[in-house]
């Protein structure tokens, strides 16, 4: 945790935050805080800034805060991604939410398992908590927008190509065409593949409204490894 994410419930008064459970804990346990320090906190699609800390016991941390710095600037992009298996998703969510994704797309894929689409890791609880997870990592605020869509054609076919609008469409494919490209510049819109990959229909139907398909040389990655490895080359 490099910022502690706050929201307005945390507010006792205009500057006083009261903190307790996980954030609490984290502070005595990880960050060993005592009175007076100052800790990096962000107010929750809000402002950075400092908190001193004026006490900390068993049940609770205050902070006088100042919030004056606008969070790091986000990608310039939207992701979609096949739906991958549970444990998957939350190390995805966290991951992309650290590295300053904000719009996401979870979609069918026909390689894609029908019970992912019922796993309790899909609910906006859990989604927030790993979103939280990604934000305290990268010193960020802003919440991405996550949208589920549980079929691929009526997707691509009819809210895709506005989507894309004027940004360059790239399917990570490791049959790809092309190697992606570096330092591209620009928005994108990135599609990713489930673990077992795109289909050549999916394909043709992605580069059908604009898609290239893109390679990143011969080692298969891991989902969010090659997200992490794309985003690194694009941006
Ligand atoms: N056996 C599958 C591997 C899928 S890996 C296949 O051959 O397609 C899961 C997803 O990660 C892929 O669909 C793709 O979007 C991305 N990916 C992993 N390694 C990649 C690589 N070397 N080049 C491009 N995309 C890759």
């Amino acid at each position: 945790m490099n910022l502690v994410l706050l929201f307005p419930d945390d507010f006792i008064s205009e500057r006083l935050v009261r903190l307790s459970g996980r954030r609490r804990d984290h502070l005595s346990a990880v960050l060993r805080a005592e009175a007076g320090e100052e800790i990096i906190v962000g107010l929750a699609d809000g402002k950075i800034g400092r908190g001193r800390l004026l006490r900390i016991d068993d049940d609770c941390a205050e902070l006088d805060v100042a919030l004056d710095t606008d969070p790091p600037p986000p990608l310039p992009l939207a992701l979609i991604v096949a739906l991958p298996r549970p444990k998957v998703l939350n190390r995805v969510l966290a991951a992309v939410t650290s590295l300053g994704v904000k719009r996401i797309f979870f979609i069918n894929a026909w390689r894609v398992e029908k019970s992912y689409w019922k796993s309790p890791r899909l609910s906006p609880e859990n989604m927030r908590t790993q979103m939280i997870s990604g934000l305290e990592q990268a010193k960020d605020t802003v919440f991405p927008q996550v949208e589920l869509r549980r079929l691929f054609r009526p997707f691509v076919e009819q809210e895709l190509p506005s989507l894309i609008g004027g940004a360059t469409a790239l399917a990570a494919h490791p049959k790809g065409s092309v190697e992606c490209p570096r330092a591209l510049g620009g928005e994108v819109v990135l599609s990713i593949g489930p673990e077992g990959g795109f289909i050549d229909r999916e394909i043709v139907s992605l580069e059908a409204i604009g898609f290239r398909s893109v390679h990143l040389g011969p080692r298969i990655l891991r989902v969010e490894t090659a997200i992490a490895s794309i985003l690194g080359r694009l941006f």
